[in-house]
């Protein structure tokens, strides 16, 4: 019998899509161009129907036609290189789906190389990590409608599902998906950024210990903050280290990784000509936190301010949830902000209704928010900004002296809030009628003659200045 879907790369990702798809009555054949990770599989397959193969032809003949190919490799190189040794084998129609973090101008260069080999190509957005990977992860697939069509059975079933829809909608053309799962995780580089900013005022400012920390983040995640990040932020302070009994999160270095996506979405939304400042502040965090050894002689050298008042924990816990919320909706306004002006910009009529939605279940960013971020857009499509909508209109208004007094304190007291006081940057900028780019004008006309526009006629103008 042939399989309904075969599933190349068997890493911590691949394996556990592969399980997924074939604990939902999928017969999926697998192939690793390594044997060692085939063989750990099926050592560990839990009694699925997945079916090895050691040989692409082999793999690929086992399929049934169209044949539909996940294919779960580390982004980059790796997936051309399966591309190359599976195109001699396919034929008219078959499916290629990437399932990695590909950078979505490559799976554009992908799509058109295999159009024109008949195959059909679709960069598949997955966010969920193992787990989600294994249970239903948030999927994002960009290609044509009539592939998706074809997959869409199977993605759909092995995506998360809330509230019995699944979080999977094709998403649009060629690298649609890929540009949309890049976007999500420039955000949750902004979300987690804000919610550190908020544990370092409670634990640095107000000076609550770890245990207390929990507490707060976990009642936080009893209300509208309510989330896989701000829940699993309480249970990463309760867990304690094995060999000293500390906190375990004292012990870790503060050194963040990254693996790029966050940075190809700052770099997008500047050649787009798109503000996510706070998107990008996230990045810029990470990159300071990278330079610990650096960090740990400056601090003793670069003073800070003198010691400020104890301040009232009660009064301060809201202020900082309240900050922490509307420092995630401008962050989310950025990013939803990048798909509109890039949706208009590539001809890919994102729905950023749908959008939304699928991130409600499987992946990172999964919030209770996202509901309302949806309904937002469900009720104005084209609305142009996020904070604009009615709802957050109205949060932001109540929640920006919060947001003032966290940021204004954080900075009174010497302590970095780059994630939070971009927020309200971003806001107050975007907020501001008249702004102060006229002086910008005037110096670019000034001392290069690049001209202005002037507030009350039409037309482009150029001053003799001096
Ligand atoms: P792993 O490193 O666990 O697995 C990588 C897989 O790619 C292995 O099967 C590896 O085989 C294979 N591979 C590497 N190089 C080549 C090559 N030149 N030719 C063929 N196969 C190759 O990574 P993950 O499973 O974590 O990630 C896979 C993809 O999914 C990446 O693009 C990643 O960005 C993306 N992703 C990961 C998430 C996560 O949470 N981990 C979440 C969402 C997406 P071998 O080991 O034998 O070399």
């Amino acid at each position: 019998m042939l399989h309904s879907i075969g599933v190349i790369g068997l890493g911590v990702m691949g394996r556990n899509i592969a399980l997924n798809m074939a604990s939902r009555q999928e017969d999926v054949a697998v192939y690793n161009y390594t044997r060692d990770l085939t063989d750990d599989l099926m050592a560990h397959n839990e009694g699925l129907p997945v079916h090895p193969y050691y040989e692409v032809a082999d793999f690929v003949q086992s399929l049934a036609r169209p044949r539909k190919i996940f294919v779960m490799v580390t982004a980059g190189s790796a997936i051309d290189s399966v591309i190359e040794s599976l195109i001699p084998h396919l034929e008219t129609g078959d499916i290629i789906m990437d399932g990695g973090n590909s950078h979505f101008h490559d799976t554009e260069r992908r799509f058109d190389q295999l159009q024109q080999h008949g195959i059909e190509y679709i960069g598949v957005g997955v966010s969920g990590g193992e787990v989600g990977a294994r249970t239903g992860p948030a999927i994002m697939p960009g290609g044509t409608k009539e592939a998706y069509e074809q997959v869409a059975p199977i993605l759909t079933k092995i995506a998360a599902q809330v509230n019995g829809d699944p979080c999977c909608v094709y998403i649009g053309p060629k690298g649609a998906g890929h540009f949309v799962k890049m976007v999500h995780n420039g955000i949750e580089y902004a979300d987690m950024q804000l919610i550190a900013e908020a544990y370092s005022f409670l634990r640095v400012r107000l000076g609550l210990d770890v245990e207390e920390i929990a507490d707060v983040f976990a009642s936080w995640n009893e209300g509208e903050l309510k989330s896989y990040l701000i829940e699993i932020t309480a249970d990463i302070l309760r867990k304690k280290d094995d060999e000293t009994g500390l906190p375990l999160i004292d012990v870790i270095l503060d050194q963040a990784g990254q693996k790029g996506t966050g940075k190809w979405t700052s770099m997008q939304s500047i050649d787009n000509g798109i503000a996510s400042s706070i998107i990008t502040e996230a990045l810029f965090a990470r990159y300071l936190s990278a330079v610990k050894e650096e960090r740990v002689a400056a601090a003793t050298v670069l003073g800070g301010p003198e010691a400020r008042e104890t301040l009232d924990k009660d009064v301060w816990i809201e202020r900082i949830r309240q900050a922490l919320y509307m420092g995630k909706i401008a962050a989310y306004a950025q990013g939803f902000t990048q798909y509109r002006t890039s949706s208009e910009l590539y001809d890919w009529n994102l729905r950023l209704e749908e959008i939304a939605l699928i991130f409600r279940g499987g992946c990172i960013i999964r919030a209770d928010f996202l509901n309302v971020i949806s309904e937002a857009f469900a009720k104005d499509e084209s609305l142009a900004n996020l904070m604009l909508a009615p709802y957050f209109a109205d949060k932001v208004q109540d929640y920006q002296t919060a947001l003032r007094q966290v940021v204004a304190e954080s900075s009174l007291s010497g302590l970095a809030a780059p994630c939070l006081s971009t927020s309200l940057t971003y806001y107050d900028s975007y907020r501001t009628a008249n702004s102060n780019a006229n002086i910008l004008q005037a110096q670019r006309d000034y001392f290069g003659a690049h001209t202005y526009a002037r507030t009350d006629r039409e037309g482009t103008f150029h001053t003799e200045w001096q």
